[in-house]
């Protein structure tokens, strides 16, 4: 039952003793996160996860109940990278990103004069944030980075051709800062490993 650590021994006391039941402020260090903290006991381990933390479980949440809600049934062991297309389809409807199809007057133009009924979807740097998020939330989840349908040929093929299209319809370019020579892309349809469907 004598489980209680002894007290550190005091730091350098300079003509001043202080006594066994001294204040404990006296002798914490100065810390700046401490304002709002009323649990300084364990202070190695980091207690505000970050907003990419917090979005990276709000994601994984959002995904696990989309697989609740999924007919049929889909539990996680049998995800694939088809389903996590269809995920991806299921939050166009939540996006604010118009992109105009091809037959819209206003196909390429970033600044559209006038409304137009072209859908809105999920913009491409969202999805592939969010792609990146769960890949991650997915392997600390337990999966088998092997067996990670969030790390799919097909969904990278997904996301290349949405980059590829939102950069067309809006007249955007996604190219980042390094040049690259302009390679021939050829674009093979995502192999279907759970049949057609729809
Ligand atoms: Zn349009």
């Amino acid at each position: 039952m004598d489980l209680v650590s002894p007290p550190p021994p005091p730091p350098h006391s300079a003509g001043y003793s202080s006594p066994p039941h001294a204040n404990p402020i006296a002798t914490t260090p100065n810390t700046p996160n401490s304002a709002s903290s009323p649990s300084p006991s364990n202070s190695t381990t980091p207690t505000t996860p970050s907003r990419y933390e917090n979005q990276k479980r709000r994601d994984w949440n959002t995904f696990c109940q989309y697989l609740r809600n999924h007919r049929p049934p889909l539990s996680l062991p049998m995800c694939s990278g088809a389903h996590v297309l269809e995920f991806l389809r299921y939050l166009d409807q939540f996006g604010k990103t118009k992109v105009h199809n091809q037959t819209c007057p206003f196909f390429g133009l970033p600044n559209p004069p006038a409304p137009c009924p072209c859908p809105l979807r999920q913009a491409w740097g969202s999805l592939d944030a969010l792609i990146g998020r769960l890949r991650a939330a997915y392997e600390e989840h337990g999966g088998r980075p092997e067996a990670n349908p969030f790390g799919a040929r097909a969904v990278r093929i997904y996301l290349r051709e949405v980059r590829d299209f939102q950069a067309k319809a809006r007249g955007v370019s996604y190219e980042k800062k390094r040049k690259r020579p302009k390679q021939k892309v050829t674009v093979t349809p995502p192999p279907s490993d759970s049949g057609p469907n729809g």
